[in-house]
């Protein structure tokens, strides 16, 4: 019996490590991934690696979980528990290499990528051509200014760890230059104000973020100077989170409100100057006024616009191409016009939103079309099925332990917000890390948060 039971066990194990068949090196196809985001990394933790030499390029050398870096500016999660380091993802798989450097041009005549690095401590400036056979375009998309008069230069975006950081140091040098001796209390009133403009996702996580740090720990530790705390959120539109139901975007405004969120809707920003917005209203018998609001801290988070890198490459293919809102695919996710250009995420224009849940499920279907590719012999190529999106529905945490919620359970559509929600939004984030050290980490943060409070420092 235990002879019959070790052949059993070998056979089971020998039919389940049968190596596959692998190309040599050689006749491996250059594949070369720009962009260390969501869609890129999805696509190369599902691409069956060896079957391509792979040459990844970022000029991140990290994976960044975005839907928590609204928590990252008022200390509740650290930026160091989104990010994973994108060598974890390929341990030990000699077919790839990763250069940390920005992709400055595709020439799709010649095949090849230009790519720049800038050496932080001498200034050096290298700069090189990776040619390629196979390339993805995951490169993300830049914040949309709307040529806004003063924004890049007045205003923090929140759109990576570095954003985050900065939005985190200037609250501390708020509050802090608001401590300062003989500061006048016009002075504390305008430090203390803070404006976030655009009331999209990213725009009401901030402005929830910032308000329950205010009630966790600012109100009590600084009490007198702490009745100046003030935030505003202006958006140009009617309703605050546009994309969610009626019931979920009324919901969120009582919300904000009843958190003393000062909500200004049906309000443009025209112009940025270094002390203050100067926004245009629509009142409610339709006229318009122009309003003058000074600030300490303003946030500016009114969705993306594309990169110069797409929009240089869009140019340069045919007129099936659209510069403003990213390259145009197919259904495949092929870029229209290109010859072996795919492009996913946010730098595609697929019109599905630009959204991290949308990026993640290219870049599966992307890699299972890479490895059918590589299964069958060149000619012909395999049946290759379009990209068909699973929308999931959509979260956002909205403040005071509350989230909403528009789900797509089963075909059925189910809104929900509160306490619960909010459980299930924690629940949910937790579930989409890419890792469990990144899991681990911010556990232990949201953990810590709670029992010793937000740390106040830069
Ligand atoms: P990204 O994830 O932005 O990655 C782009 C990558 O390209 C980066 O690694 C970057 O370094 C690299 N890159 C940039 N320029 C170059 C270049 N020239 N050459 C080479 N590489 C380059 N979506 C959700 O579904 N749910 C959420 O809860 C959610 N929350 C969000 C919260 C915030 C604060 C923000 C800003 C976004 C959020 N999103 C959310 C949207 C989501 O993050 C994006 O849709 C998603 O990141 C898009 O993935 P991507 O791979 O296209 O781009
Ligand atoms: P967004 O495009 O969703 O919202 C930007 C808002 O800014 C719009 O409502 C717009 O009307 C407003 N706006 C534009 N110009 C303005 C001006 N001059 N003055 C006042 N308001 C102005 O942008 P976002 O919130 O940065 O999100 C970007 C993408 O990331 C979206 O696809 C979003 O769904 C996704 N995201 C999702 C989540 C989530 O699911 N929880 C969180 C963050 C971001």
């Amino acid at each position: 019996a235990v002879g019959y039971c070790s052949y059993l066990a070998w056979t089971i194990c020998s039919t389940e490590e049968k190596p596959k068949p692998v190309t040599p090196a050689a006749e491996k196809k250059n594949l070369v991934v720009l962009g260390t985001g969501w869609g890129s990394v999805s696509f190369l933790k599902d691409l069956d690696i060896d079957n391509y030499n792979v040459f990844v390029i970022s000029p991140r050398n990290y994976f960044l979980f975005t839907p928590l870096l609204p928590s990252c500016t008022t200390g509740l999660v650290e930026g160091h528990s989104l990010m994973e380091p994108i060598r974890n993802f390929f341990k030990g798989k000699s077919a790839v290499e990763f250069y940390e450097a920005e992709a400055t041009e595709v020439d799709p005549e010649r095949r090849v990528v230009h790519i720049k690095r800038n050496h932080t401590i001498q200034g050096e400036v290298a700069q090189s051509v990776i040619p390629y056979d196979m390339l993805v375009v995951g490169v993300g998309a830049d914040n949309a200014t709307f040529n806004v008069p003063g924004v890049e230069e007045h205003s923090c975006f929140l759109k990576n760890a570095n954003d985050a950081q900065k939005i985190r140091n200037r609250i501390t040098d708020c509050i802090e230059t608001a401590l300062c001796k003989g500061r006048s209390s016009d002075e504390i009133q305008k430090l203390l104000h803070f404006v976030v403009v655009g009331g999209g996702p990213t725009g009401v996580e901030f402005a929830a973020e910032l308000q329950d740090y205010y009630k966790d720990g600012l109100r009590d530790r600084f009490p007198d100077i702490m009745d100046a705390f003030r935030i505003t959120l202006i958006e140009a539109l009617p309703n605050v989170l546009p994309m969610f139901s009626k019931q979920l975007m009324d919901y969120t405004e009582s919300t904000l409100k009843a958190e003393a969120i000062n909500v200004l809707t049906k309000a443009s920003v025209k112009e940025v100057s270094k002390d203050d917005i100067r926004v245009e209203v629509t009142k409610p018998d339709g006229t318009k006024d122009i309003q003058t609001i000074p600030y300490g801290l303003l946030v500016w988070a009114t969705g993306n616009k594309q990169k110069g890198i797409i929009e240089n490459l869009a140019m340069r293919l045919n007129k099936q191409q659209d510069s403003r809102r990213g390259l145009v695919v197919d259904g495949c996710l092929a870029v229209q016009g290109a010859h072996n250009i795919w492009a996913l995420g946010d730098c595609a224009n697929s019109k599905l939103p630009p959204t991290a849940q949308v990026a993640h499920q290219q870049g599966s279907y992307l890699a299972n079309v890479f490895n059918a590719m590589a299964r069958t012999p060149s000619s012909g190529g395999p049946e290759v099925q379009p990209f068909d999106y699973n929308h999931q529905g959509a979260l956002a945490y909205i403040g005071m332990d509350k989230a909403v919620a528009d789900l797509n359970l089963l075909g059925f559509n189910i809104s929900s917000h509160g306490f619960f929600t909010f459980l299930f939004w924690k629940a949910a984030y937790l579930n989409m890390c890419l890792s469990a050290r990144s899991r681990f980490l911010v556990t232990t943060d949201w953990m810590k948060a709670r029992v010793f409070g937000r740390d106040m420092f830069r």
